[in-house]
């Protein structure tokens, strides 16, 4: 028997989006965002248990439309990890900021609070909390407290953790705005998308006039702000809200893997776990530090098993080419290797993963 590849990720739908498509074409809607859309929003408010939801275009424009609502403009500085998807970074430079970088924690992948607290200057306006793999910083408190001591907003880049809670509240609500993104690894997918959740009713107001360019209203033209238009659309919608109905059981299916491949790695000499809460967390990438990380690759490849390398180290990037040194995220960069992380996985997929990695090391 030739074993299926076995991707590091891959999207699922199932006959339930076909459908839902085909009856909305049928009903002759009008494609651009309308009721799917609204509805779609009110699912994510309650789950994530939000007062406001807006969804966007995708899960970058969503952070530049959270920091333009903040106010946050040319010449301002937003604190940012080094270790996260290069989209954080740049919709802060997008909007004419400077994106100011610093270390993450080892335990954690997450922004290193006395780094950060270095970093303030008094051009310092955000600070942009990357939940990766739907964790927190261990010093979350801290940073909380020391950022509304000093007045500065908190965007959250929770676009790995829908779906991931702290203490008991969705990961995304603990600073101003949290943003999540639909891009097609993620754990649920409408091809693009983002969106933005908050409990500030007049940001709010402000994201849902950005995103619809800085209109009164939709169908009215007195303009407000200044927006742009980085609307969703229903067909994305309809996508989503079928994707949101399988949203539970993917959650209970990563925690799940997850705990197999814990189980099955956590004696394996040269790898090394990063430790997660799976009561509250579905990760959404299984996340470990390997030795010979390059050769492991290529073995598992062999075995028809797909792997991602960690981000690198953005500030080094020829986009930034800072010389600076994080050595948290320098490290971990060099080490960090994604293994499949679908939450179709079979416990027989998982074991096999494992056991390869085992016969890799042994
Ligand atoms: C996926 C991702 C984004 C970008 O989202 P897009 O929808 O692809 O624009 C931003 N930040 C993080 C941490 C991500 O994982």
């Amino acid at each position: 028997m030739t074993r299926k590849f076995i991707n590091q990720m891959e999207p699922s739908f199932d006959e339930n989006e076909r459908l839902a498509l085909n009856e909305y074409m049928l009903s002759g809607g009008w494609v651009t965002e309308f009721n799917k859309t609204r509805t779609f929003e009110s699912m994510i408010a309650s789950y994530t248990g939000a007062q406001y939801c807006s969804v966007v275009a995708n899960g970058t424009v969503s952070l530049t439309i959270a920091l333009m609502a903040c106010g946050i403009t040319i010449g301002d500085e937003v604190i940012v990890p080094d270790y996260t998807m290069v989209a954080s970074p740049n919709s802060i430079e997008l909007i004419g900021a400077k994106a100011v970088f610093v270390d993450v924690e080892r335990d954690t992948l997450c922004m290193d609070y006395d780094m950060m607290i270095q970093s303030v200057t008094d051009k310092t306006k955000a600070i942009m909390l990357v939940s990766i793999n739907g964790r927190y910083p261990q010093k979350l408190d801290k940073i909380i407290d020391y950022c509304r001591s000093k007045g500065l907003w908190i965007i959250e880049d929770a676009a790995q953790s829908l779906g991931s809670f702290h203490k008991g509240k969705h990961v995304g609500l603990y600073g101003d705005i949290g943003s999540f993104s639909f891009s097609a690894p993620k754990i649920i997918t409408t091809g693009q998308g983002g969106a933005l959740i908050t409990d500030n009713a007049e940001l709010i107001d402000k994201i849902r006039k950005i995103r619809d360019f800085g209109r009164e209203r939709s169908g009215v033209d007195h303009y407000l702000i200044k927006g742009w238009n980085y609307k969703f659309t229903d067909l994305q919608a309809i996508i989503g809200i079928e994707q949101m109905k399988k949203l539970d059981e993917r959650v209970i299916r990563k925690k799940e893997i997850g705990r197999i491949y814990e189980s099955l790695l956590k004696n394996v000499n040269g790898v090394e776990l990063i430790s997660t809460d799976y009561e509250q967390v579905p990760p959404w990438f299984y996340d470990i530090l390997v030795n010979n990380r390059e050769e492991l690759k290529k073995f598992l490849h062999s075995k028809g098993i797909g792997t991602r390398e960690f981000y690198p180290p953005l500030h080094a990037e020829p986009a930034y080419g800072y010389e600076l040194s994080f050595p948290v995220t320098e490290e971990i960069s060099r080490k960090g290797l994604w293994l499949p992380s679908s939450s179709n996985l079979t416990d027989e997929d998982v074991h096999y993963i494992c056991n390869c990695i085992k016969e890799f090391y042994n």
